[in-house]
């Protein structure tokens, strides 16, 4: 079989960075023979070593945080900024599990009538992630690093356009210290990854991408028997209630929507906007998505940089017009930017009509919709009108009119007078298509263990 090379490619300029060869059969069985016998002896290692490689990792990540900056906003086009923000939050996970997994892998005592019982936490064994583009970093190590303090081994399939990305991330372990085989990069595309889910040495699959894409793994998982974490799509809904701080609510919902140039599964994509305040709130919101300044990723002064692949530009241009022809009212932009790059400007659709894609659909990249609401019913009832459920953010003065949000909405988090957001202290994941299980804090660390009960009686 002829493989196609793995080619990074600029999104700001179109030209190709670098391309990769892809691993062979051979090549992919040596680093799963290797996977293998490398776990086997890193299960039995103390936790001290293990969260000592996760401290050296966090200050690898620091130090070279704008080396690693640069490379992610060349492969994947998100301001450089952003980017090295990304680096030093992935030195933060390392450092929450490391700090945080004595506690959490230590035995749990439970009182029953054996003499003695309780849980004790395992590693599952080699752990395969599919990743994607959008967070380059930050996906990769909110796996790894619960991953390796358990005692696992990651195998990582990272999405093709950034092979760069994947191959720092590995070198940036082995320097840290993690043993030849804990932690290992797969150059391989899509197609291979269902063999590997097949294999028996794989014990589980973690897949952050689309919900195609996890529909097939969990395809292959559920097949052979295999535990998977799925964390998929997003079309949050933003609310902003009429007592909101509307100030501030529009800042950060242009914030919300444009961060890593829009293309985030927990960016906010609807804002649903009670009617007392909606024509105020389109006009400001659609006033500071103006503002934003568009170009070169690299330059620290840009807000919004290219989209990552030219089709995922032509697919937002193309849910746009579709919006827009559907009876969407055009508030700001439409119009992918011409060039050899992919960039499309901050667009705003104010009342796209129910089915049109700006109001089903994800929508990758600085493209908002508005719609108006006039009763807490009828917004709960917009929020919950895609298959997605990942995030929400509710805006009020009023902590007691956020309580029928917070329990209405089906997601798996709603911040109120905040923008979605992960952290390693708290749980992040989704229900309906958004996927399943959970990644960071306690929850994502037990994802990947056997939880073995021990009874002992007299
Ligand atoms: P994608 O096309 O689904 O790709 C994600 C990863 O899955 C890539 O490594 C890709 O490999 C691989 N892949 C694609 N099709 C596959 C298949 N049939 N079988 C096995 N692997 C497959 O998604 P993307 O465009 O990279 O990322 C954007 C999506 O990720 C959005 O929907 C976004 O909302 C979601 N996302 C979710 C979260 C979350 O935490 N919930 C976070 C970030 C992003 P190739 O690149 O080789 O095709």
């Amino acid at each position: 079989m002829v493989m196609m090379p793995i080619t990074s490619v600029n999104p700001a300029t179109g030209r190709p960075i670098r391309s990769y060869e892809p691993h062979d059969a051979a090549t992919i069985e040596a680093r799963l023979a290797g996977a293998v016998t490398a776990q086997s002896e890193f299960r039995t290692t103390r936790l001290e070593e293990r969260t000592a490689i996760l401290h050296r990792a966090a200050d690898e990540l620091e130090s070279r945080a704008p080396e690693l900056a640069r490379l992610m906003t060349l492969e994947m086009g998100k301001p450089i900024g952003a980017a090295e923000s990304e680096a030093r939050k992935c030195a933060w996970v390392c450092r929450w599990y490391a700090d945080n997994a004595g506690r959490l892998l230590a035995d749990e005592e439970v009182d029953t009538n054996a003499r003695h019982s309780f849980v004790r936490f395992e590693p599952l064994g080699i752990v395969l992630a599919v990743m994607p583009w959008n967070f380059p970093f930050w996906q990769v190590f909110r796996f790894a690093a619960p991953a390796l303090a358990a005692g696992n081994a990651g195998l990582l399939k990272h999405a093709s356009n950034v092979p760069g990305c994947a191959l720092a991330i590995e070198q940036v372990l082995q320097s840290a210290g993690t043993p030849d085989g804990v932690f290992q990069t797969l150059l391989i595309g899509s197609d291979r990854v269902e063999p590997l889910i097949r294999d028996p040495r794989v014990r589980a699959v973690t897949l952050t991408g689309s919900d195609f894409a996890g529909r097939s793994v969990a395809r292959a998982a559920g097949d052979s028997l295999k535990k998977t974490v799925l964390e998929l799509g997003g079309s949050d809904p933003f609310v902003v209630l009429e007592d909101a701080n509307l100030a501030d609510a529009v800042s950060t919902a242009i914030i919300a929507r444009t961060m890593n140039n829009g293309q985030s599964c927990i960016a906010a994509k609807r804002f649903l906007v009670a009617d007392a305040v909606a024509e105020e709130f389109e006009q400001r919101f659609s006033a500071g998505m103006a503002d934003l300044s568009i170009g070169d990723p690299l330059d620290p002064t840009t807000d919004i940089g290219p989209l990552a692949t030219e089709s995922i530009r032509d697919e937002l241009a193309a849910q746009v017009d579709a919006t827009v022809a559907a009876g969407g009212r055009l508030l700001l932009g439409g119009q992918p930017i011409p060039g050899p790059g992919y960039f499309y400007p901050p667009t705003v659709v104010a009342d796209p009509p129910a089915g049109s894609p700006l109001r089903v659909e994800e929508t990758f990249g600085p493209a908002a919709a508005v719609l108006r609401f006039s009763s807490v019913e009828q917004a709960i009832e917009l929020a919950n009108e895609t298959e997605f459920g990942l995030g929400a953010a509710v805006w009020t003065r009023n902590p007691g009119t956020a309580e029928p949000f917070i329990t209405g909405i089906e997601t798996g988090s709603v911040f109120v007078n905040g923008m979605v957001a992960s952290d390693p202290r708290l749980p992040f994941g989704g229900t309906k298509n958004s996927g399943y299980g959970r990644e960071l804090a306690g929850y994502g660390l037990r994802e990947f263990l056997n939880i073995k009960t021990v009874w002992i009686g007299d």
